[in-house]
C-alpha cells in the first residue's frame, strides 16, 4: 500500500517532528491536536525547525517551502477522509488514545491504516477499540524524529503482513531503519532506557548526587551524549512517568516503581523542557539545576 497523505493526532515535540519528516519525504500531512493554537504552535515550531536546517545549509530553501507547504492544519478528523495512515502522537494516555481511535474511524476510508506512536501502552489494546485491528500497528519513532535514526514497529495480535510492510516501506521513505519489537510493556528502547532514568531520579531522591553531578557521571563516566536527568527533561516527565507507569503495572515488577520525586515534579507540572522546569530551569535561557 502506498502511503501518500497521512493525518498525525497530537502536535507536540513528536506529532510536530513526524509531519516534519513526512513532508520532507514528499507526503501530504494533515496535523490535528485539541485546539488550532497548538496546532499552531506545531505548525510553528516545525518552521523553525526547518529554518534551522536551511541556516545550516543541511536543506535547500526550496525544499523547506515545499515542505512546509504539504502540511495542512486539521480541526476534526472529518478531514482524514481520504488519508492513507493515520499516526496518533498524543499524550501517553490510554484513555486519550482509546477515544481518539474510537473516535477516527468512521472518519476513514476502508483501506487506511492507523498507528500509535505510544512510548508503552500495548499496540493490541489500542487496536482493539478500533474497527480495523488487522490494520494497525505501533510506529515508535524516538526523540528528536528529524535526527534520531531508529524506529520501532510492533505488531498488534491482529496485525496483518500488509500493515507490518508498508509500515516498513514508510520507514525506509523516511530514510530510518526500522527494528522489530514484539507488544510487551515500553518495547525495547524504552524497557531499558527509561528505568535507568529513572534510577538516576532515585540517585537524586537518596542525595547520593545533585543534578549536575549525577549527569556528568553518565556523561564522563559512562560516555553518554546527555545526562539521564537532562535526557528526562528533553523527553517530558510525564512522558517518563506514564511509561513507569505501564512497566510497573504491566510487569508487576517493583523494580519498576516510579520514584516519587519523579511523581512530585509531574504533579508540580513541572515537565521538562517543554513547561521550562523540570530536573532543570530553562527560562533564563541557561539550564540552572532546580536541586
Ligand atoms: P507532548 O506533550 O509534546 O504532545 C502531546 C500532544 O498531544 C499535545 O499537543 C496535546 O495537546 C495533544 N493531545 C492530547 N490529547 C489529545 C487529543 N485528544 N486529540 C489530539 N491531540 C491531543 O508529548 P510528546 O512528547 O509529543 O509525546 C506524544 C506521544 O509520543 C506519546 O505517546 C509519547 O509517549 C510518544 N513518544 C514520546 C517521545 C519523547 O521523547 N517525548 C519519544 C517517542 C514517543
Amino acid at each position: 500500500m502506498n502511503i501518500e497523505k497521512v493525518g498525525i493526532v497530537g502536535a507536540g515535540q513528536m506529532g510536530a517532528g513526524i509531519a516534519q519528516v513526512c513532508a520532507l519525504a514528499g507526503i501530504d500531512v494533515l496535523l490535528n491536536d485539541v485546539s488550532d493554537d497548538k496546532i499552531q504552535k506545531g505548525l510553528a515550531w516545525i518552521a523553525g525547525a526547518l529554518a534551522k536546517l536551511v541556516e545550516k545549509t543541511q536543506l535547500e530553501e526550496s525544499a523547506s517551502t515545499e515542505a512546509l507547504a504539504r502540511i495542512k492544519p486539521a480541526l476534526d478528523f472529518k478531514a482524514f477522509s481520504d488519508c492513507d495512515l493515520v499516526i496518533e502522537a498524543a499524550s501517553e494516555n490510554e484513555d486519550v488514545k482509546r477515544k481518539i481511535f474510537a473516535a477516527i474511524c468512521p472518519s476513514l476510508k476502508p483501506e487506511a491504516m492507523l498507528a500509535s506512536n505510544t512510548s508503552s501502552i500495548s499496540i493490541t489494546r489500542l487496536a482493539s477499540v478500533t474497527d480495523r485491528p488487522e490494520r494497525f500497528i505501533g510506529i515508535h519513532f524516538m526523540n528528536p524524529v528529524y535526527k534520531m535514526q531508529l524506529v520501532e514497529l510492533i505488531r498488534g495480535i491482529a496485525t496483518e503482513d500488509v500493515t507490518f510492510e508498508a509500515a516498513k516501506g514508510l520507514i525506509v521513505r523516511l530514510n530510518k531503519v526500522a527494528t522489530v519489537s514484539e507488544d510487551f510493556p515500553a518495547f525495547i528502547v524504552n524497557r531499558i532506557l527509561l528505568p535507568m532514568i529513572n534510577e538516576a531520579i532515585y540517585t537524586l531522591y537518596e542525595g547520593v548526587g545533585s543534578v549536575e553531578s549525577i549527569d556528568t557521571a553518565m556523561r564522563l563516566g559512562a560516555n553518554h551524549p546527555m545526562g539521564p536527568l537532562q535526557l528526562a527533561d528533553f523527553i517530558g516527565l510525564d512522558t517518563l512517568l506514564s511509561v513507569m507507569q505501564v512497566l510497573h503495572e504491566g510487569l508487576a515488577d517493583s523494580k519498576y516503581r516510579p520514584c516519587p520525586l519523579l511523581v512530585k515534579y509531574v504533579e508540580a507540572g513541572w515537565l521538562g523542557r517543554k513547561t521550562q522546569r523540570g530536573f532543570y530551569d530553562y527560562r533564563s535561557g541557561t539550564p540552572v539545576p532546580t536541586r
